[in-house]
């Protein structure tokens, strides 16, 4: 018997539902360019950026932040409109660090972006060593009236794999971060990858243990997978990292869902990326496709989110 917010047919507690179920309407978040940067590149925390940081993304011809805010939102809602029949939307800031800039830029941003009718929310991506106070205030500020969501990049919680990566970050600064903006009225996402080299399967189940015991609404895995232009690439190149068989991910991430309580709602499955920049690893599956992999091998195995947990009995969901 299916336990929690789970899809039926998923078998997982999915963002789409979550917010269909919290705003009552078909929600799409519409990604927008503010033009940060990264403390992992400018030096402040380190230099280089994380090994799978696409640096192409950095470059002037790469940007978007030249668009004004408001354009970007319209386009964005308009895909999402005409696209998925989409009423609603949450304003994602998603490239680099969204919370590294002065307080009052990043009023300025999140409140022009909340200044839409149509717009429940915001989503911030940022990293666990980059959120101050200030920044902070201000979103327990805009969370009194506005769906917010802070999206933590946390990727692995082992602090070698961190350094090897080149994080720049340790598993403290997100423990610590994580307890900062519980209890705040802000939802807290996740971010992890699968697949370092010398990761195993068991190690990266043991997130599963530390994501039940911390106050996480939603979660983002994916694969490790290298672009071009990355320094992942060029290890990839020199045969220094050997990326995941897709069986290993499929297998993992359902081993990994079975462990996560049903109230996590799943953001992401997979990562993507175009096939054009796609180094390796190259598994020739659209995105739905990998999606419903993950999900066909849930119903192969009879299981579903949440199933190895004990005492876990919310409510079921039928959308
Ligand atoms: S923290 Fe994010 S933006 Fe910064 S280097 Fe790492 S992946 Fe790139």
């Amino acid at each position: 018997m299916f336990s929690g917010h789970i899809h039926r047919d998923l078998r997982i507690n999915s963002y789409g539902s979550y917010l269909r179920h919290r705003f009552g309407c078909r929600v799409s978040k519409v990604n927008v360019d503010g033009g940060f940067t990264c403390p992992n590149r400018d030096g402040t925390k380190g230099t280089g950026g994380c090994i799978y940081c696409d640096n192409a993304s950095f470059s002037p011809d790469g940007t978007t932040a030249g668009i004004p805010l408001e354009r970007q939102m319209a386009e964005g809602m308009a895909w999402h409109r005409k696209r998925l029949g989409s009423e609603k939307f949450i304003i994602y800031f998603q490239k680099f660090t969204n919370t590294y800039a002065p307080v009052k830029k990043l009023r300025d941003l999140y409140t022009r972006a909340l200044d839409h009718p149509d717009v429940v929310g915001i989503s911030v991506g940022t990293r666990p060593d980059a959120l101050g106070d200030d920044a902070l205030a201000l979103l327990t500020e805009l969370a009194r009236t506005h769906y917010v969501c802070v999206e933590l990049g946390l990727q692995s919680m082992d602090d070698a794999i961190l350094a090897w990566m080149n994080r720049g970050h340790g598993l403290a600064d997100y423990l610590k971060t994580v307890e900062r903006v519980a209890d705040r009225g802000i939802d807290i996402c996740t971010h992890l990858i699968y697949g370092f080299p010398g990761e195993t399967r068991s190690s990266f189940l043991k997130t599963t243990n530390l994501i039940s015991r911390l106050p996480i609404d939603s979660l983002k895995i994916h694969q490790l997978h290298a672009v071009r232009g990355t320094r992942l690439a060029e290890l990839y190149e020199r045969g220094q990292y050997l990326p995941i068989a897709l069986e290993e991910y499929t297998t993992t991430v359902c081993d990994f869902l079975e462990r996560i309580p049903a109230h996590v709602a799943i953001q992401r499955l997979y990562g993507s990326a175009p096939l054009d920049l796609l180094v390796a690893p190259a598994w020739g599956l659209k995105n739905n496709q990998m999606w419903y992999a993950i999900v066909k091998e849930l119903v192969r195995r009879g299981t579903w989110q949440g199933c190895r947990i004990t005492g876990d009995n919310l409510r079921v969901s039928n959308l």
